[in-house]
């Protein structure tokens, strides 16, 4: 196994902006300073969002920063298969199950008053578990996949852990039940369109099937990183060491999203901005909060 080797896995969604920037060189630079690897991961499992002009423009900003990659590149779209049979090995292990929820059938159950829970604190999102026990040969078109988190974390047994080197969790962790339940849930793994995966199915995949080390990524992902160790753990992969950088922020403070009016890297080019006051300025976003 390499000793280090890391990976930047933009979803060309949109334009990259300077917190992809800041993900992208901190993977980099991780990677330089350990003697490892650095790859590109092109992931474009949403087909209804994902945009060829936007593959194009990661390739030419990060090049732009002067990162380079061995090619060819992996991109999700392109093995879906592997994905879908993750998926069935869950299923088999009997930890899934079909759900057609709606966004409003789920915030109607989550408001309804529950028999001696109370309702839920502000904010809660997590599925409700109204579909939970139903067979997975009940699926019908346009069924999502769930993982029933109380059998999974039963079938993968107590003490799971990981080791994670960021600059706010860095530590070794043990899987903590009643927290995942409170913060994630029965996730979906399998979407609405038949065949489609979601997010979380195809990185632990993927992790696994380049060797991935060290997963270097932002702080915003930070909280489902338990899912990805449960997963892991349930396939029978490999865990690698995790690495949550810090979320770069604008001038008022706001984090930078791809769905915020984000400033992208190529408007920065265009107005003559070069690489390296581009890494400057992501340094000192970086210092002074
Ligand atoms: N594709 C994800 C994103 O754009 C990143 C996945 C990861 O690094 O694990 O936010």
């Amino acid at each position: 196994m390499a000793g280090f080797r890391t990976r930047f896995a933009p979803s060309p969604t949109g334009w990259l902006h300077l917190g992809h920037a800041f993900s992208a060189l901190t993977a980099w630079e991780m990677a330089g300073a350990a003697g490892g690897e650095f790859l590109l991961r092109i992931e474009d499992i949403d087909r209804t969002r994902a945009r060829p002009e936007y593959e194009a423009a990661i390739r030419e900003d990060l090049a732009w920063l002067g990162l380079s990659w061995p090619e060819p590149v992996l991109r999700q779209s392109e093995h879906l298969p592997r994905y879908g049979a993750a998926l069935d090995r869950l299923a088999a292990m009997g930890l899934t199950y079909p759900c057609s929820c709606t966004r409003a059938d789920i915030r109607a159950a989550l408001s309804a008053p529950q028999e001696g829970a109370g309702s839920p604190p502000e904010g809660a999102a997590v599925y409700p578990g109204t579909c939970r026990g139903r067979p997975m040969s009940s699926r019908r078109p346009g069924d999502a996949i769930r993982l029933d988190l109380a059998r999974a974390l039963a079938h993968a047994g107590p003490g799971l852990a990981f080791e994670e080197t960021g600059p706010a969790h860095g530590g070794r962790h043990v899987l903590d039940p009643a927290r995942m339940q409170a913060e994630i849930g029965d996730a979906v793994l399998g979407r609405k369109e038949l065949g489609a995966v979601a997010y979380h199915l195809a990185v632990v995949s993927d992790d696994a099937a380049q060797g991935i080390t060290h997963v270097v990524r932002g702080e915003d992902l930070w909280e489902v990183t338990p899912l990805h160790r449960l997963l892991q753990a349930l396939l029978g992969l490999p865990v690698p060491v995790w690495h949550h950088h810090r979320l770069i922020r604008d001038d008022s403070g706001r984090r930078l999203a791809k769905r915020d009016d984000a400033r992208a890297l190529r408007a920065f080019r265009a107005e003559g901005v070069t690489p390296a006051e581009l890494r400057a300025r992501l340094r000192a976003a970086e210092t002074t909060r």
